[in-house]
């Protein structure tokens, strides 16, 4: 069987997006052909399209989707064509030795790969075409591993959904699953993005006395505020205030730091700001990171003898079979939104304008959407 369809291909670092039609493969008896629905754009995009995150061209980015199942290869149970299902950065193999301990948010089939993602489409030219991450969500199709779809029982539209295996579950799931916010506790979220504003929702769902948002963009700031931050502290947009925000977290947490403080940025900058913010003792996530092989400087004293807790927060350390459906739920119920989150949608083709406005930071996110 013969699948063509468009696709945004990273062809050379730093250069434009090649549109063009290429042919995903159909030799592969454990994967699946999806037909994108929507695939939002992710910060971590603009990154690897400098070069920064060690993507090898050609490949095709995007590492969160929905869609539909198109075609199944003769080893795939369970699913059946025509099944929407979303398609998370995190597959879930149930066998690898970190399924195994149920820590799946490290699942081996992903990481034990070491950045060298299976070629997965052709092009015209013959070029082995990848998916970054294991997704490349940013085309009309895309193969993927029988253990990273998961399906999904909603009436929501598409483009809220896309967003469930990126900044949903690694924003929701950073304060149930990671930090484990209790109710009455001070919560700082350091960066307002399609990351943070997820997070200000759970925190506040949580029972969280006290949100204060360190974001210096004032759209991203009063969207926060719009889903209960209670202060915006600005740290300057390369952080050069860190040291007042600090001080100004204390001020507004009774000279303590909040009990728990979670970096939704990616800056080193912002995860340090993040742990100086806190209070001896708190939990400390990070969920970011700024370019491959950079380093964190944090002080001792502050760490090893204060008793912070740094945890990281991969995929919001979700399981996916049941924390989806659980997400999903509370944006049906509107315990969680969307709303002014997705500052617009993209056609695949104009995907060099959505990587532009979210390096700019003007869109908190963009959808690159499909006909279906
Ligand atoms: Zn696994
Ligand atoms: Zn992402």
């Amino acid at each position: 069987m013969s699948i063509r369809g468009r696709a945004a291909v990273l062809r050379a670092i730093n250069e434009p997006f090649s549109i063009e039609e290429v042919e995903w493969k159909t030799d592969d008896p454990k994967r699946v052909i999806v037909k994108t629905h929507a695939s939002p754009f992710c910060s971590t995009d603009v990154k690897n399209w400098k070069g920064q995150l060690y993507k090898i061209p050609p490949t095709i980015l995007g590492h969160a989707s929905i869609g539909e199942i198109v075609w199944m290869g003769a080893d795939v149970e369970g699913f059946r064509i025509g099944q929407r299902v979303s398609v998370p950065g995190t597959p879930e193999c149930g066998h690898c030795y970190y399924c195994s301990i149920g820590e799946v948010w490290q699942c081996g089939e992903l990481f034990d790969l070491g950045g060298i993602y299976p070629d997965i489409a052709v092009g015209d030219d013959g070029a082995e075409i990848s998916c970054a991450g294991c997704v490349g969500g940013y085309a009309e199709y895309m193969s993927i591993s029988m253990n990273q779809i998961f399906p999904l029982d909603s009436d929501l539209d598409s483009v809220t959904l896309s967003m469930l295996g990126c900044g949903i579950t690694a924003g929701v799931g950073s304060v149930f699953n990671v930090a484990q916010v209790k109710p009455g506790e001070s919560v700082a979220i350091v960066g307002a993005g399609h990351l943070g504003l997820w997070a200000v929702q759970a925190a506040r769902l949580a029972g969280a006395s006290q949100i204060i948002v360190v974001e210096w963009q004032e759209d991203r700031a009063r969207l926060a505020e719009g889903f209960g931050a209670d202060a915006i502290v600005s740290p300057g947009r390369d952080y050069e205030l860190g040291d007042e925000v600090v001080a100004e977290v204390r001020r507004l947490t009774g000279g303590r730091g909040a009990d728990v403080s979670l970096e939704a940025a990616g800056p080193t900058a912002a995860q340090r700001l993040a742990l100086l913010a806190s209070r001896r003792g708190a939990r400390v996530v990070y969920t970011g990171f700024e370019i491959g092989g950079a380093q964190l400087t944090i002080p001792q004293v502050e760490t090893a003898l204060q008793s912070r807790q740094i945890r990281s927060s991969q995929n919001g350390q979700v399981h996916m079979r049941s924390d989806l459906q659980r997400y999903t739920e509370m944006i049906e119920r509107g315990l969680l939104s969307a709303d002014g989150i997705v500052t617009r949608t993209y056609d695949v083709a104009e995907l060099d304008l959505a990587r532009d406005n979210s390096g700019s930071f003007d869109d908190v996110c963009g959808i690159i959407a499909f006909d279906h």
